[in-house]
């Protein structure tokens, strides 16, 4: 990540001047930033070319004089004549933070882009040539904010002192949460009566019982942020714990809430540093101390992601779960390889299956489903490649079937390979490193597997 070499902040200017040093377009541009805040805005230019007259703004037409600083949180020079240079030195010689319009070398800070909800801004700063992406960003962004959010803000900082005595630490929070994100409370606003709803909240959350936890399980998706879905993010922002594994990288629970606490149970192969049975304890523990829990596993969290269990857990202890579905690896690797894992005429089907410890009476009925042309996508086999495509072919499936492995799935760094099913029996290949989903069968030959490396057959060699 790169480092900034200025510091976003928001800046105090009330009961002070924002001096504005040129009478054109760009001193009209500026004033129409500065006439947001309260403070007071002073144009100054011995040549008033653009209209201010619709603006709340005190027009100065004469030279700059260094006495007009007086006062002076900002000031903006957009004039490149000697008034300027003028209004330059004197802000220098007097310490007030100077932007110099269009000439970045010379300014002491940037404005922003700016979207005013009031008393809530965003502000979007770029550095150097990217102001174009600044605004762009600011156009989708905008578009997401209720024009609602200033005064929801406002709302929510009028409850502060009933909040802070009724409800104690999390349980405020939440009372936010919920008051800053419930439709029934946006449409009272709407009809001017927010603050009765925000009352009409707080006694609700001031009379339910000091509150029950809750696990939800959450499917992270494949890997990568935006593989994840717009409800696991919401729920992720608003967990108090995150009890994540593995496989999901630091990028996806970097998108859960700032100062929520972070448990790994890492379950990596050969390092099993939770058990399951810890896994679950943990899980029933911390929902009964009150917290929301998003238990965040890879891919999709009921396929191979022994949410089964945990769900057991949960129920025997009386606690409450959802389910937050995601991007399960199979389908990440189909997609990254546009296989159909179902074709018509081709494909019937597609079983998920997981290579690791697969019986042979399991081996032999996906051999003989096989004749169908259905679709295999292994889960957890790389290690154990070879030996399931040797005892697929002993049960019965032809070893010109064709394989696509695809490692880190839906990841900037994936990688593919492919090859036959008895090239694989082989024992050939050598597979990048990460977790890894083989399709097996006949629908494979109908994806774009581009920059695949071959499984190559093994060669020995006499000496
Ligand atoms: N719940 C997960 C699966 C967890 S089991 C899901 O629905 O995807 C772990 C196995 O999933 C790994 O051994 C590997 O086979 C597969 N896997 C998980 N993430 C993967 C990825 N990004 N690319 C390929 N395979 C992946």
């Amino acid at each position: 990540m790169g480092e900034l070499n200025t510091f976003p902040l928001s800046y105090k200017v009330k009961g002070q001047r924002i001096v504005i040093v040129g009478g054109g377009e760009e001193a009209l541009n500026k004033a129409r930033l500065a006439i947001k805040t309260t403070a007071s805005v002073v144009i100054i230019s011995s040549r008033i070319e653009s209209d201010f007259s619709g603006l709340p703004v005190d027009v100065v037409a004469r030279s700059f004089a260094p006495a007009d600083l007086d006062g002076a949180a900002l000031v903006f020079v957009a004039d490149h004549g000697p008034d300027g240079a003028a209004a330059k030195a004197a802000a220098r010689q007097r310490g007030i933070p100077l932007n110099v319009v269009d000439v970045p070398a010379e300014c002491d800070f940037y404005t922003p882009s700016i979207i005013d909800r009031a008393p809530v801004t965003v502000a979007i700063s770029s550095e150097g040539d990217a102001p174009v992406l600044a605004r762009l960003l600011r156009a989708r962004i905008e578009v997401l904010l209720s024009p609602n959010v200033g005064a929801l803000a406002a709302l929510a900082g009028s409850m502060r002192d009933r909040v802070a005595r009724l409800l104690p630490g999390v349980r405020a929070r939440r009372y936010y949460e919920e008051l800053v994100t419930s439709p029934a409370v946006e449409r009272a606003l709407e009809r001017g009566a927010g603050a009765d709803a925000a009352e009409a909240l707080l006694a609700s959350h001031a009379d339910s019982e000091s509150e029950s936890g809750v696990v939800w399980l959450i499917g992270a998706g494949p890997g990568s942020e935006d593989l994840l879905t717009l409800r696991a993010q919401r729920l992720l922002q608003q967990a108090d714990v995150i009890v994540h594994d593995y496989l999901v990288p630091d990028a996806v629970i970097d998108m859960g809430r700032r100062d929520a606490e972070r448990l790994s149970v890492g379950k990596k192969k050969g390092h099993h540093s939770f058990t399951q049975a810890q896994i679950n304890a943990l899980l029933v523990r911390l929902a009964r101390q009150g917290k929301r829990v998003a238990r965040l596993k890879s891919g999709d969290p009921m396929v191979f992601g022994r949410a089964g269990e945990e769900i057991a857990a949960l129920r025997k202890a009386g606690i409450g779960y959802s389910i937050v579905p995601g991007v399960s690896a199979a389908l990440a690797a189909a997609a990254d390889t546009a296989t159909p894992v179902t074709l018509r005429n081709v494909s019937p089907g597609i079983v998920f299956a997981t290579a690791h410890g697969a019986s042979d009476e399991e081996l032999h009925h996906w051999a003989s489903l096989s004749a169908s042309g259905i679709t295999l996508a292994l889960y957890m086999g790389k290690s154990v490649a070879a030996s399931a495509a040797i005892r697929l072919i002993i049960h019965g499936m032809p070893a010109r079937t064709p394989v696509g492995i695809v490692v880190n799935a839906g990841r900037a760094e994936r990688q593919l390979h492919r090859g036959t099913l008895g090239e694989l029996a082989d024992g050939g290949g050598s597979f990048s490193d990460g977790p890894a989903i083989i399709f097996v069968g006949e629908a494979v030959a109908a994806g774009d597997w581009t920059g695949a490396a071959e499984i190559a057959v093994r060669t020995y060699k006499v000496a």
